[in-house]
């Protein structure tokens, strides 16, 4: 069968030309400059580099002649006995007979061999899978013959290698039997491989017992073996996990004539890209080699010359017809540039937008796929933080800025650590000489990553690019200490979990803990969505408070405020105080006079708010506080309190130790509390309406608050709390004389308020779910205290997410599941939305599309994200229900 891209990664970054879907075919094809027209093939029988090499020929690049091998063939050799079948062998050579007609040379000839690469071809485009590409053809015979002495060392260094490389991947001989000697040569000098090729021959042909093939075709079937079984390399294994890839595939091989690069004092070799990876613009970049030899010289400096500009013609086509950002390897032979090589280059995410939006305006795709291309995830880096302007800081070193955004945290020197840290709550900088794939997962619980070593395309740069981490490489000053216990940065020393800042745009480091300051959205991000707004049919809401945080979510581009937390307009110090006296105080006209101070200040809350959103809808939930969490605690605040409100210290503290709860998460909130203290409620609610009215006359139009009832389990608790709400209405409207157009909703957080939904929904005109809420009551968990037997759980695979941040589909989406059919079955014209954390979160956000659901509303800084990913989603489920 097919093989198929589990995860969601495949939505992202797969070509769309490169996943033909088509039928898997298992032929050995040929491909490639001087062949006739050539083929597309299918990037799941032949992996992503023999898919993009067969798709540059046909786009008409210059493409050395290459045959691909399925991967059909090596999951057969991989599950049998690791050998190459006869017939498959036979299968190459007939393949490897076409190269020898194209080029008209032959394989193992001594005067004019064939040389050929054999490399690999992942199906997954990032399956770096750790065996170098290997170079077969030569023979000492042909070596001999050659009259360049420059020439005759390539030749004896590639055939060296492969002698390394067979014996090691093949024969198991231990590579530093190799490397010993190389290390010795270079110990006296420049590397002599005329010299140093017999040494590598004998060691390969005593260690191997003589078995180790010196004919080009053996070499051939035997180096197709290495690049085989190099899937069971841990580092092949460590990526398959970090992308969700399963075990099961198997490896493409691509054999590619080994085009001799020109023997000129000019461009020989070296890579090209026509755009920025920081920016997405278009700018032409790359490095070249003469005679193929180190070190890189810079290539945009030679954009006038003939070949160069060949390059970048043939790079233009490919991103044209490939809608892809890719560094082409090229080498010039016979005057001539052939791409050899394609790989995608590691755009910024800002880069990413900004490619795509410009691919459209220049028609190489539709603005659907530009919506497709973009993970949402992703934008948390293009709405990252930077460093507030104006604050003193002092700066500790510099490096390379691999990757943008700031960030502050605590140091921790290794991916272990960091998990371990982060999983207490700690926000930490994870500060290495260099990372490597074992540590990813250490990099996932990073809010940031600082390398001694490394450059702006090796391991944690690209990682940290590809998670939206800052990322400094290559700092410099840095030294550890032997234990790995402190570091010191310039001089300065540090130990694990002390503050550091980091500014990876601009790559500068930082002592302490420096203040943040969000992004605000680009143009081509602002374009992007508003496409993306285009295709979405859930509304995007926010959870916000203050006026504030209102206007900036309008920015990112909320429609609404879909939960705006009352009791979080408590937590000032003057309110809380005044809380404090309502629940605590015996007398009534303590409280009423309380009530009465609170109330001016609330209203005022209320007109601010609604000054900013206007007539967009704003959803305002009544209090639901846990109730310790306006308890006072220390001594000195309990003393205070008391004599506020001329009451004993003993006896307050009497009076506090009989409100606190056990559990205060299934404590008296929600609208139990409400229903315990009418007054706290109904004075909320004609708050709220005045501030309608009182708004609504100001700019002549029609706010339409929505109040929304938390933690309901009872229909007769929702009933009694909308009476409170239509007799407050009806008091104000009364007093004001003023029609007022309101809507009243119910939470649902309970799984009982889920069982009995048709008998809420009678009654509501909307539900919310709060799926933190109803998360820790489905699975009986506490959201507070979860982190530590969830991360068991996830290490041992029970579970996969965490559910408090992706929605566990099959329980608490279940409970969502049935209150929506049933609330809707009972009205409806029922609107139904979520508003817990999951609100924000694109996989939650695909599943309330799949249940149709009305809106979504999460924090301001997750609704680029949002309005992203609930536009995909409705592209999927449009494209789910076609079928
Ligand atoms: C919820 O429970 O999901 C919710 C939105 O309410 P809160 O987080 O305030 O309890
Ligand atoms: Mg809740």
């Amino acid at each position: 069968g097919t093989m198929t891209y589990a995860g969601s990664y495949s939505r992202f970054f797969l070509p769309s030309f490169l996943n033909s879907g088509a039928e898997v075919s298992d032929e050995v094809v040929g491909f490639g400059h001087g062949g006739s027209r050539a083929a597309r093939l299918d990037i799941d029988s032949y992996g992503s580099k023999a898919a993009r090499l067969a798709a540059m020929a046909h786009c008409g690049l210059s493409v050395p002649p290459s045959i691909a091998l399925p991967i059909s063939a090596c999951r057969k050799a991989l599950t049998e006995d690791g050998e190459v079948s006869v017939s498959f062998q036979v299968d190459i050579s007939r393949g490897v007979r076409g190269l020898q007609r194209t080029t008209h040379q032959w394989l193992g000839d001594k005067d004019d061999p064939l040389i050929l690469a054999v490399r690999l071809s992942p199906a997954h485009p990032q399956g770096g899978l750790g065996v170098p590409v290997i170079t077969v053809g030569w023979t000492e015979e042909a070596i001999d013959l050659l009259e360049d002495e420059n020439q005759k060392e390539a030749a004896c260094r590639d055939l060296a290698h492969t002698l390394r490389e067979l014996s090691s991947h093949i024969f198991n001989v231990d590579e530093f039997l190799f490397d010993e000697k190389l290390e010795e040569a270079e110990e006296e000098g420049p590397v002599v491989w005329r010299e140093l090729y017999p040494i590598y021959r004998e060691i390969a042909v005593r260690e191997t017992e003589g078995k180790i093939p010196l004919s080009p075709s053996e070499q051939l079937i035997l180096a197709v073996r290495a690049v085989w079984q190099s899937w069971y390399k841990p580092r092949a294994q460590t990526y398959r996990q970090l992308y969700e890839i399963g075990d099961a595939g198997g490896i493409g091989v691509l054999i590619q004539v080994n085009v001799p690069w020109e023997d000129a004092d000019e461009v020989s070799s070296g890579w090209i890209a026509i755009r920025c990876d920081k920016s997405g613009e278009r700018k032409v970049h790359g490095e070249y080699f003469l005679n193929g030899e180190a070190p890189a010289k810079d290539l945009s400096k030679m954009t006038r010359k003939a070949i160069v500009k060949d390059l970048i013609a043939q790079a233009e086509t490919w991103e044209t017809r490939s809608a892809r950002a890719e560094r082409l390897d090229f080498i010039i032979s016979d005057k001539k540039a052939f791409v050899i090589d394609g790989t995608p280059l590691s755009l910024t995410t800002a880069a990413e937008v900004t490619f795509a939006v410009e691919m459209v305006e220049a028609g190489a795709i539709s603005k659907e796929d530009a919506v497709r291309r973009i993970n949402p995830a992703k934008l948390i880096d293009i709405l990252h933080a930077s460093l507030d302007r104006g604050q003193e800081k002092r700066l500790l070193s510099t490096g390379l800025a691999a990757s943008p955004g700031a960030a502050t945290g605590r140091i921790v020197f290794s991916a272990s650590s960091a998990e371990a840290l982060k999983s207490k709550g700690w926000d930490v900088i994870l500060v290495c000489s260099e990372t490597s794939p074992e540590d990813i997962r250490g990099m996932q619980s990073s809010s940031a990553i600082v390398t001694s070593k490394g450059g702006l395309t090796s391991h944690a740069a690209v990682i940290a690019r590809g998670t939206g981490k800052p990322c400094i490489v290559s700092v410099s000053g840095v030294k550890f200490d032997a234990e790995g216990k402190r570091v010191e940065i310039e001089g300065r020393s540090f130990a694990e979990g002390d503050h550091l800042t980091v500014d990876g745009s601009e790559g500068a480091i930082y002592e302490g803990k420096l203040a943040l300051s969000p992004s605000e959205m680009s143009g081509d991000l602002s374009t992007l969505l508003s496409w993306a707004d285009d295709f979405r049919r859930m509304k995007v809401l926010t959870n916000v408070e203050s006026p504030n945080d209102a206007a900036l979510a309008i920015r990112f581009g909320a429609e609404g405020i879909g939960l705006c937390r009352t009791e979080h307009m408590m937590f000032e110090p003057q309110r809380l105080s005044s809380m404090r006296r309502i629940i605590m105080a015996n007398d009534q006209s303590i409280r009423e006079s309380e009530v009465e101070r609170l109330v001016p200040l609330l209203r005022e809350d209320f007109i601010n708010l609604f000054e900013v959103m206007l007539d967009r809808p704003v959803t305002i939930r009544l209090f639901d506080p846990p109730l310790h969490e306006f308890l006072p605690k220390e001594h000195a605040d309990i003393a205070n309190l008391a004599s506020n409100l001329g009451i004993d210290a003993t006896d307050l503290a009497f009076n506090i130790d009989e409100l606190s709860e056990t559990n205060p998460m299934l404590g008296n909130r929600g609208c139990r509390l409400l229903i315990c203290n009418p007054e706290l409620a109904k004075t909320l609610v004609q708050v709220v309406f005045e501030a309608t009215i009182e708004v609504s006359r100001r700019h002549e139009i029609d706010i339409k608050p929505e109040i929304m009832v938390p933690l309901v389990a009872m229909s007769r608790e929702f009933i009694a709390i909308s009476r409170l709400i239509d007799d407050a209405a009806q008091t104000v409207e009364h007093e004001l004389d003023f029609t007022l157009h309101y809507k009243v909703g119910s939470m649902i957080e309970l799984p009982r308020a889920a069982v009995i939904a048709e008998r809420i929904a009678a009654e509501a005109d909307f539900f919310s779910f709060g799926t933190n809420d109803l998360t820790q009551t489905t699975f009986g968990i506490s959201r507070d205290d979860a982190v530590a037997f969830l991360t068991t759980y996830e290490k041992l695979g029970l579970m996969e997410h965490d559910p408090f941040v992706t929605i566990d589909e099959d329980g608490v989406g279940a409970v969502i599941e049935l209150a929506t059919v049933r609330g809707r079955e009972a009205n409806p014209n029922l609107e139904v939305g979520i508003c817990g954390e999951h609100g924000g979160d694109p996989d939650s956000i695909h599943f309330c599309e799949n249940l149709q659901l009305d809106y979504v509303s999460c924090s301001p800084f997750r609704i680029p994200i949002a309005r992203l990913a609930a536009a995909q989603a409705t592209l999927d489920y449009r494209d789910r229900n076609r079928n």
